[in-house]
């Protein structure tokens, strides 16, 4: 798949549709796969961080979730054709995957919202197979016994709902423990299946808004938010040096 460098960071030239495809198809590759959808921030952060950027870059598909990184891409002339945000992403699966039958299992969020979004979601998709979920706080020494529960589910595919750069470290570290085909660091999109945080309404997507509405609603990413003008900045004066790479 074709890719774009954006500050080292490879992001792959793929549309909603055609990443979903991609997932679908990791469920019938043998071994397992890491799927990461990095926004401007998570960028950044590989920016600042050689190591997290090489993690950010072992995935096996790498979408543009945000806005800025789609400018990005236009300010360095090589434009992607849409934002492709992980919750979409995981939206266009589970639907296919309800048809499938494969198997899904939710890990992250507070205690109780991987519950509630297993309920909200079997209620939308009676067929949808859950076989497993938890939360997201845990010490290290539970790591192991998590990798046991996953793999005694017999999943095919885990949400990793951690946050980032927790859910990409988590995904990269136990890798090769796990016995699923796809693992999705989908920050937190299970706190919008659980009905805690609402999705911006489509015309603000469409305008490129959507942050300016998850502000409104949530004042206190302000500071998060403020890496959004960062990565513009950076991007233009940069973000050039970084395009010899690109494949
Ligand atoms: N979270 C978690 N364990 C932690 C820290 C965070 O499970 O140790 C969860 C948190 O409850 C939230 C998600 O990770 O559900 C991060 O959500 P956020 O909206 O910050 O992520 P984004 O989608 O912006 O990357």
């Amino acid at each position: 798949m074709e890719k774009i460098n954006i500050l080292g960071v490879n992001v792959d030239k793929v549309t909603n549709a055609g990443a979903v495809d991609k997932v679908m198809s990791m469920l019938y590759e043998p071994g397992n796969h890491a799927v990461f959808t990095p926004n401007s921030e998570i960028i950044l952060m590989g920016y600042k961080d050689m190591e997290f950027c090489g993690i950010l870059n072992s995935a096996d598909l790498l979408t543009a979730d945000g806005i800025g990184v789609v400018y990005a891409s236009k300010i360095l002339k090589n434009p992607l054709s849409e934002r492709v945000a992980g919750y979409d992403v995981a939206c266009g699966v589970i639907e296919r995957i309800a048809q499938s039958g494969h198997r899904l299992y939710l890990f992250g969020g507070k205690p109780g919202v991987a519950e509630q979004a297993e309920q909200n979601l079997k209620e939308k998709y009676p067929l949808l197979n859950i076989v497993g979920k938890r939360n997201g706080y845990f010490s290290p020494d539970e790591v192991d016994s998590i990798i046991s529960d996953i793999n005694a589910s017999g999943a095919d595919l885990v949400f990793v709902c951690l946050g980032a750069p927790m859910q990409e470290k988590w995904i990269y570290a136990n890798k090769d423990k796990l016995s699923c085909h796809v693992m999705m660091g989908i920050g937190g999109s299970l706190d919008v299946f659980a009905g805690n945080v609402e999705r911006a309404p489509e015309a603000w997507c469409k305008l490129g808004l959507e942050w300016l509405y998850r502000l409104k609603k949530e004042p206190w990413r302000i500071g998060r938010m403020m890496a959004l003008p960062k990565f513009g900045f950076t991007v233009l004066f940069k973000g050039k040096r970084y395009k010899k790479g690109e494949k």
